[in-house]
């Protein structure tokens, strides 16, 4: 079943697969495959913030860059207010480019090192001509820069000169440049600290507000995600094995999965204790996910006979709530 929101999509994300070729032998053929992203499903309304949450190797980052075909699927659709992101060619997507940014990691690595913060924040400007004059272009960057709590002062200097959060917020700047529609977050403050990370979501949630914004949000966290997401899209080995409204995930999870990332998450109030259910093993290897159920070798409550046997499909348990478990659906 698909993960379906009420209003009509901005996003449509169809049975989506990526696999990577594994290449071997003397003459480099192709001898197995990465199961990275398994048939995802899921629509995302306009002002909508989807959590995408999973251990690393679930391949919610490579959905995320699927997305916006930075990597291509193997199959699967993808669409953008009615238009086919997986059947653009070029010249349409470069157009759905300025609708779609994504923002990474770790900024610094996506910073070219050598460019001012001004040209890396305007350099979206020149390539989809957005501005006419010098003088437009400087106050077009000097506005961005202070929408995310920088200042002109920085237009000259380079990134090395600016902390992890500064360097996020510089990547968002270059983000918000081309006056997008949708941003992808992939683990977009997974390596800052705590209180920076809660600066940067602020910045995101206020930046919503103010452009009307829509954002997939990955992290590995479910603690993360929890107060910017509207509903959150828990996965597994490539699969989504939980979608919800933000409320109901964290307080009535279904499957035994989110169980299990959900009882590691610290209650900040100390007189509320939740009983932590430790997950067995690593996450099994993508090459050769197991069969049936992906999470059976893990799962504490998994049937033989069934569990190993057949794939469980997402259903639907309560009002846009839909779980892919054969005793939970
Ligand atoms: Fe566990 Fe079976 Fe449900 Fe998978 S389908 S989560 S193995 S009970």
């Amino acid at each position: 079943m698909n993960a379906a929101t009420t209003t009509a999509p901005l996003l449509k994300v169809e049975n989506l697969v990526k696999q990577f070729p594994i290449k071997g032998g003397l003459l480099g053929r192709v001898v197995d495959h990465v199961h990275a992203v398994d048939g995802v499903s899921f629509e995302l309304a306009a002002g909508e913030t989807l959590g995408v949450v999973g251990e690393s190797g679930c391949g919610k980052s490579t959905t995320g860059r699927c997305i916006l075909r930075l990597i291509e699927p193997t199959s699967g659709q993808v669409w953008f207010e009615g238009r086919s992101v997986t059947g653009a060619d070029k010249t349409a997507l470069r157009a759905l480019a300025r609708d779609m940014q994504i923002i990474f990691q770790d900024p610094y690595a996506s910073l070219n090192p050598r460019m001012t913060v001004g040209a890396i924040v305007g350099e979206a400007l020149t390539i989809h001509k957005l501005t006419k004059t010098a003088h437009e272009y400087e106050d077009r960057i000097v506005h961005l820069l202070e929408t995310v709590g920088l200042s002109a002062d920085h237009l000259r200097r380079f990134p090395h000169e600016f902390s992890g959060g500064q360097r996020q917020r510089i990547g968002i700047a270059r983000a918000l440049a081309v006056s997008p529609k949708l941003i992808v977050c992939d683990e977009a403050v997974s390596a800052l600290d705590v209180s920076i990370q809660a600066q940067v979501i602020n910045l995101l949630e206020d930046l919503r507000e103010q452009f009307k914004l829509s954002y997939v949000f990955i992290a590995h966290d479910l603690s993360v995600v929890e107060h910017i997401s509207h509903r959150v899209a828990v996965m597994y080995l490539g699969r989504i094995v939980e979608i919800a409204p933000a409320k109901l995930l964290y307080t009535d999870p279904k499957h035994p999965y989110t169980e299990a990332l959900l009882s590691a998450v610290p209650i900040p109030d100390p007189s509320v204790k939740r009983k932590r259910i430790p997950l067995q093993g690593d996450v099994p290897s993508p090459i050769r996910p197991p069969p049936g159920c992906h999470f059976h070798t893990r799962c504490p409550i998994a049937q033989k006979g069934l569990c190993d046997v057949e794939k469980p499909q997402l259903k639907q348990t309560a009002e846009g709530h839909l779980v892919a478990c054969h005793l939970r659906g």
